[in-house]
């Protein structure tokens, strides 16, 4: 089978190698459609702090089964899933208190270990998660990206009748704001400076799009909310001078979360936190619920990814996906992998 693996930062060779053997507990799943993340760029220009070549990279994929473990219940030959990308010990204080997103030895498939780049992919069977048969393969591979953003809201607790600002329209600000929407928020701001990504937002059906271009945060935040302000900032953009006006935005007692990849450590005005009880909470990814949840949201049409896919690429032609997002910022949403016919 094919499969591309990432040797060093910015190379990559296509290898001819066997269909994995499975073990009783896994389910072996033919590859349709893989995402490309923003960690798998980050990886690509070798800006990945936490990981090294070689990688097969890929986490975001959907798929059919093609074989069972023989010990594998709930999955047959010819269903549809996708796959929680997350491998955790189970043994360490987090994974023991609920938290085995940031396991202590936590591995992610295409990160730190065999990814989905590949027509064939072995996992087991407690991994894998079946999709509605009405869902499309592009769907599927959205939904990993769709539970980082349902973990995220989970992570700031009940927002029913919250002001929810989302800096960033990306696939990931797009879906945050969207899963904040589904989840009962009063009013819902995404900011930007790409229009093209505003536009999208707009037609996600996101409350408010406001360009930012030459705009201070907390003007945007005081004309869209009036005094209550925003109760929750939650940071996909990545971007430290944003964040620095986000923290400048806060409320007392609001939270900020953070979804973003920093590449880099940022300084901020500690007692800004302190002296408002603001809150700030790391996001890592997703529990099994918020997986779940995702797939849930989706199928009830709750959540639109029609239009967050913006670019398709065969497998084949994987050495022209990272240059092409690369030299066309301004137009790239998600761009999604092909495997197989
Ligand atoms: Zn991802
Ligand atoms: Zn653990």
């Amino acid at each position: 089978m094919l499969q591309v693996k990432m040797t060093e930062a910015f190379k990559m060779s296509f290898l001819d190698t066997p269909i994995p053997d499975i073990g009783d507990d896994d389910v072996l799943i033919r590859m349709k459609r893989v995402g490309v993340c923003g960690s798998d760029i980050q990886i690509y220009h070798g800006k990945h702090k936490y990981m090294s070549f070689p990688v097969v990279q890929g986490h975001e994929g959907a798929g059919v089964v093609a074989k069972v473990g023989s010990k594998v219940t709930g999955f047959r030959e010819g269903d549809k899933v996708t796959v929680q990308p997350q491998v955790f010990c189970g043994e360490c204080a987090p994974c023991r208190s609920g938290h085995p997103n940031v396991c202590k030895n936590l591995r992610v498939y295409g990160v730190h270990t065999g990814g989905m780049f590949s027509e064939y992919f072995a996992a087991p069977a407690s991994k894998v998660l079946r999709l509605p048969e009405t869902m499309s393969f592009d769907e599927g591979s959205l939904v990993e990206p769709t539970a980082v953003a349902t973990g995220a809201i989970r992570r700031c607790g009940n927002i029913t009748g919250t002001n929810v600002v989302v800096l960033g329209a990306g696939t990931i600000g797009n879906l945050v704001a969207q899963v904040a929407v589904a989840s009962g928020a009063r009013k819902v701001v995404i900011t930007d400076i790409n229009p093209t990504r505003l536009a999208i937002a707009r037609d996600c059906g996101i409350h408010a799009c406001i360009d930012t271009r030459g705009r201070k945060l907390k003007d945007v935040i005081m004309e869209e909310f009036g005094e209550n302000e925003a109760d929750i900032i939650i940071d996909c953009a990545g971007v430290k001078a944003i964040f620095n006006e986000a923290v400048a935005a806060a409320r007392c007692s609001s939270k900020l979360v953070i979804v973003a990849n920093y590449k880099e450590p940022v300084e901020v005005e500690l007692p800004l936190f302190q002296r408002r009880e603001v809150d700030m909470l790391g996001i890592m990814m997703y529990l099994r619920e918020d997986f779940q949840r995702a797939i849930d949201l989706m199928t009830q049409k709750k959540i639109d990814t029609s239009r967050l896919i913006s670019d398709h690429f065969n497998i084949r032609q994987m050495e022209a996906v990272y240059p092409h997002i690369d030299t066309h910022p301004e137009s790239v949403m998600k761009v999604v992998i092909d495997i197989g016919e």
